[in-house]
């Protein structure tokens, strides 16, 4: 990393603490100064010395379509030169949510947010005051956003950083959290059999992104839906990852899961600031001003951000998209293990549609436990020599990593002769 990264990092961290506006994107796990970032195109970023790199990271999900697609840049432009905000319904909105409902059928009606976070936070709220009841299950390593009642055991930048429960968080907003294993089936039917009358509702990842990439084992989700339906708990997917990339209708779809609520993010924005949360009517229509629950956001439905969404979507759902995109994922990960394998070094790799999950241990970990076992400073070395040779990888042994519509085999190929040599390294 030559001098303007490393300036631009020193006066950021006069200004902004850690210099970021996010904590993973400090480097702080893997070391050095993060690449400060100019623009994007397609499936590559340039940063303020004028470097490129393939992107793996796609913003953390949101570009599926590849960077300043033009068919969204285009649209945004056209919408922000109508109106910024108007704080007051509009036709995009709908078209938008009737969208979201047509792909994702068990969102039978939808509210849009401004983020993930505020998707999760009032997804839980609707699941106690459906309820009535105050507790909810979430599972160790799944990250919802940094709502408090969430921030137990969460994964990805609070695992990063060694604080499983952030400072802050009141221990009586923790207590109406219960934290459990992801995939252990045996205990989540303990835990119903002793809890089921107090469980407002259960959250989780359907495949978990925010600790590395952890699927679901045959079974979980079903058993999730089981124990949900028996105990008249709201069961809620946290799609906001997974929506519109592990499958068109995300998880629920691949899966065959109905859940109650769901809650999404990343995808529908495009790039910019959308989240929603949906699902059964009656649930949804509990929200104010229909129900008793409020909820409500300034520039909730901004018209700028819905024209992204709505055009990413588009692209998102034109037939082919996803078979291409997942072969493509399914190359690199292929090819990755491929390279390893020769340069003899202890590692896997799996994917999921255009997620992935590259794992310095012998076979991919099924839950947080067998996440942390993953070599990391073997990681932390992959991670660099990758960086200087031009890939941009999640900066972090703790996240899933993402490819773009705009990858194809010429970028594949590069990244494959990246790591050859960063294996070696
Ligand atoms: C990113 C993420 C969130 C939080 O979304 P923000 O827009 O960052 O608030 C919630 N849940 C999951 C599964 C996520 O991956």
């Amino acid at each position: 990393m030559s001098q303007r990264n490393e300036d631009l990092f020193a006066r950021a961290q006069l200004r902004i603490p850690a210099g970021v506006n996010s904590p993973v994107r400090a480097f702080g796990a893997v070391g050095g100064a993060p690449p400060f970032m100019a623009r994007a195109s397609g499936a590559r970023l340039w940063d303020a010395e004028g470097r490129g790199y393939i992107d793996y990271l796609g913003s953390w999900g949101p570009m599926v379509a590849g960077h300043t697609h033009p068919a969204v840049v285009e649209a945004v432009q056209a919408a922000a030169a109508k109106a910024l905000s108007f704080g007051a319904p509009t036709e995009a909105e709908i078209e938008l949510a009737e969208a979201i409902c047509r792909l994702v059928p068990s969102l039978e009606r939808v509210r849009l947010v401004c983020s993930g976070t505020e998707a999760a936070m009032t997804a839980i709220r609707l699941a106690r005051g459906h309820t009535g009841r105050n507790l909810i299950v979430k599972f160790e390593g799944c990250y919802h956003g940094h709502v408090d009642s969430l921030l137990v055991k969460a994964g990805s930048g609070a695992l990063t950083f060694g604080n499983p429960s952030s400072a802050g968080v009141p221990p009586e907003t923790a207590a109406h959290t219960q934290v459990l294993d992801f995939n252990d089936t045996a205990q989540l039917e303990r835990t119903f059999a002793a809890r089921g009358g107090e469980i407002a509702g259960v959250i989780v990842e359907p495949v978990a992104g925010n600790m590395n990439l952890v699927l679901p084992k045959p079974g979980f989700l079903e058993a999730l839906r089981a124990q949900c339906t028996k105990h008249g708990a709201v069961l809620i997917l946290d799609e906001v990852m997974t929506g519109f990339r592990v499958a068109l209708g995300g998880a629920q779809a691949r899966f065959g899961i109905r859940p109650d609520l769901t809650t999404l993010g990343k995808v529908i924005g495009g790039g910019l600031p959308v989240g929603a949360v949906g699902g059964r009517r009656d649930i949804m229509e509990r929200i104010a001003p229909l129900g008793p629950v409020y909820q409500a956001g300034t520039l909730s439905g901004n018209p700028v951000a819905v024209a992204a969404g709505l055009a990413t979507l588009k692209l998102v759902e034109a037939p082919g998209f996803q078979e291409r995109i997942e072969a493509t994922t399914q190359a690199l990960v292929d090819g990755l293990a491929a390279e390893a394998k020769q340069a003899g070094v202890v590692f896997c790799a799996q994917s999921i549609g255009s997620m992935f999950g590259v794992y310095f241990r012998a076979a991919p970990p099924s839950n947080l436990a067998e996440v942390m076992q993953c070599d990391q400073e073997r990681f932390n070395r992959f991670f660099h020599a990758m960086l200087e040779r031009g890939v941009y990888l999640a900066p972090s042994a703790y996240e899933a990593g993402f490819v773009s519509a705009a990858h194809g085999a010429a970028e594949i190929d590069e990244t494959l002769l990246a790591a050859r040599e960063a294996f070696r390294a």
